[in-house]
């Protein structure tokens, strides 16, 4: 284990960090591209749910070949978005009211660079039609079928994202058709990665099926930036899982951020966030199903997970202790 984290040390700290190149975007030439981090930490990738200990090995090994921090997430989290077995995310995710998988995803970089995709159908990547729209595009987000037409011309490939089970699923949900968001970990687990490259710089990523049983033409937080993802390269990133409208009421990730600006850590940041969110809705019947999850890392690498609700864990990968999985804290349990 030690020679594989000393073998991944090196190469972190030799290769990564090559600046994208951004064809559209005025790129503010960050002034702070910090090495506040501890090397001890660096990189540092955290991801939302089980199925974050695959994305984040599989960016790790993209930055361990001199891949940049954004290729690695949109590797990363396409592990998922390509697992028909993840129902929640890409290619077999559950699809909305009318039986159609509609997807969001958005990426941002260290120089607030962003791209973002929402109501996507029939291309299995977002997150890569994601990072496409942020390089060579003057705008932040496309959206349906425009966002589909630019895949195309992209070279993406129109495909059937509706898999035999996840269909089976939906006839079933047909028989009762009860208009209600269904949130619990199957059908809930946007996958979100934030790395803090071996140069101190911070990227995010988000990509999502969204909530099963949506109304179609549903857009959630994903990929909206500031409520699924939100990250300032002088501060720290976060991102978001859970009940979107929530996220989206509260700008959620941006709030994250905005406190660890003012001093207070990752914890402290998504534990605000997530009681706001609770003051918010403690007089609506979204309360009954609600679940918000954040996870956020600072300029330091030190990161957290807090979550409204029991359930919600995350995996972690440092140079110092490998990739892992941690139980978020939370401020109830499915009983309250
Ligand atoms: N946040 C996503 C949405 O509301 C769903 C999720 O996290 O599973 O679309």
């Amino acid at each position: 284990m030690s020679n594989r984290r000393n073998f991944i040390k090196k190469a972190a700290l030799g290769t990564i960090g090559v600046s994208t190149v951004n064809t559209w975007s005025s790129t503010f030439v960050s002034d702070q591209t910090s090495n506040l981090a501890s090397s001890k930490k660096k990189p540092v990738i955290i991801s939302t749910w089980n199925h974050g200990f695959e994305a984040n090995d599989k960016a790790l090994s993209e930055l361990n070949i001199g891949k940049t921090a954004l290729e690695a997430i949109v590797s990363g989290v396409g592990v998922c978005e390509a697992d028909p077995n993840n129902r929640s995310v890409g290619y077999g995710g559950l699809p909305d009211r009318e039986g159609k998988v509609t997807l969001d995803a958005c990426i941002m970089d260290h120089n607030s660079n962003c791209g973002s995709v929402s109501f996507l159908q029939e291309i299995k990547h977002p997150i890569a039609v994601a990072k496409k729209v942020l390089i060579d595009t003057p705008h932040v987000m496309l959206s349906g079928k425009g966002a589909q037409d630019f895949a195309i011309s992209n070279g993406f490939l129109k495909e059937n994202l509706l898999t035999p089970e996840s269909k089976k699923d939906w006839k079933q949900w047909l028989i009762k058709s009860k208009y209600e968001p269904v949130i619990n970990m199957e059908n809930h687990d946007t996958i979100s990665m934030l790395i803090l490259d071996g140069n101190g710089d911070l990227f995010g990523g988000c990509t999502t099926s969204g909530a099963a049983w949506k109304m179609h033409g549903r857009v959630g937080d994903s990929p909206i930036i500031g409520a699924g993802l939100f990250l300032d390269n002088d501060v720290g990133a976060a991102a978001a899982t859970g009940l979107g409208e929530a996220v989206i009421r509260t700008a959620g990730s941006a709030m994250v951020v905005e406190l660890m600006r003012q001093g207070k850590s990752p914890l402290e940041s998504c534990k605000e966030i997530v009681e706001r969110i609770y003051n918010k809705h403690r007089n609506s019947k979204d309360l009954n199903y609600l679940q918000v999850g954040f996870i956020a890392v600072n300029k330091n690498g030190d990161h957290a997970g807090y979550s409204l609700r029991s359930g919600f864990n995350y995996a972690i990968y440092d140079d110092e202790n490998g990739n892992r999985m941690e139980d978020s804290q939370f401020k109830m349990s499915w009983n309250n």
